[in-house]
């Protein structure tokens, strides 16, 4: 008999540890738009989410085409997270079309958004990342949000959101650190469309470009030769390409200038696990290294 029991009590053992793992793991799917909100749900979900990008990484936020196993995800998912304001518009058809019963958190509300002008109408600058600030209220509506749905690891996520909160604090301080000395005069560089708005308004920084808020837009030929002028004039020395668009417009554009290639940043898609930005924080950090080097000089 003595073997049977033995097994007996293991077999309660095993079951009493699944149990207990069931009740303090709880693993919540999730869906983020794209990259950069992926990485930030990451840090605030911590061990208990699992956590799909719909954009991958280098991927444009902007226009995307969604595959079977997007719609799929979307329709399993516990919790789904858009940034909203304008960026992704592919994005409610697809939530239509997938089945999703739940209503997206879009964890952009509650900024208050820069608005630009193009062709005489005013739309709101959805790259709102580019500003630690904001970012900081992705994380507390994520936070609330991840509460409301596992109210049983709401410490953790508490604490992973005040952690996460110091590292952006952090970011500023750095940003801070290297744009401020830059003579004001020296701080405007060309990029390939406005995505840098919030991170120009942050630091002080101009930012010209051929596109408006949108990749989906287009430059006419008047519209290139004006920004030629403009950057002329201004005498904008470097520009960058953006890891997640066609850097062709923009070389044009500084052949044209006789402005020098700066490097790459990262706009608004994250690198690749072995590339320089894969994370919110790495991104910010190798983008502001970039231009604070790129607008002294090399
Ligand atoms: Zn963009």
């Amino acid at each position: 008999m003595k073997p049977a029991r033995s097994i007996l009590a293991l077999l309660t053992s095993a079951l009493l540890t699944i149990t207990a793992d069931a009740a303090s793991a709880k693993t919540l799917q999730v869906v983020a738009s794209f990259t950069v909100l992926s990485d930030v749900v990451q840090q605030v979900g911590g061990d208990h989410v699992h956590i799909r990008s719909l954009v991958g990484p280098n991927g444009d936020p902007h226009q995307f085409e969604p595959s079977p196993e997007d719609a799929k995800n979307l329709k399993n998912a516990d919790i789904v997270f858009p940034s909203g304001e304008g960026l992704e518009r592919w994005f409610e058809k697809l939530v239509k079309a997938s089945g999703y019963q739940g209503s997206p958190i879009i964890v952009s509300t509650g900024i208050r958004l820069r608005e630009r002008q193009r062709k005489g109408q005013a739309s709101d600058d959805p790259h709102v990342w580019n500003s630690p600030a904001n970012v900081q209220v992705w994380v507390s509506n994520i936070e609330k949000a991840l509460v409301a749905l596992d109210p049983a690891d709401a410490t953790d996520f508490h604490a992973n959101a005040a952690r996460y909160s110091k590292e952006l604090h952090d970011l500023d301080t750095y940003a801070h650190s290297k744009i401020d000395p830059v003579p004001v005069d020296k701080r405007k560089v060309l990029t390939s469309h406005d995505a840098f708005g919030y991170l120009g308004r942050d630091y002080g920084i101009t930012f010209l470009s051929p596109l408006g808020l949108s990749t989906e837009t287009e430059a006419s030929a008047a519209d290139v030769a004006k920004l030629i002028d403009q950057i002329k004039k201004e005498k904008v020395t470097v520009y960058f390409f953006e890891n997640s668009n066609d850097p062709r417009l923009v070389q044009q554009i500084a052949a044209a200038t006789g402005a020098r290639p700066g490097g790459e940043l990262y706009a608004e898609a994250l690198s690749p696990a072995d590339g320089p930005a894969p994370t919110y924080a790495k991104m910010f950090r190798h983008n502001i290294d970039e231009i604070a080097q790129a607008m002294v000089g090399r």
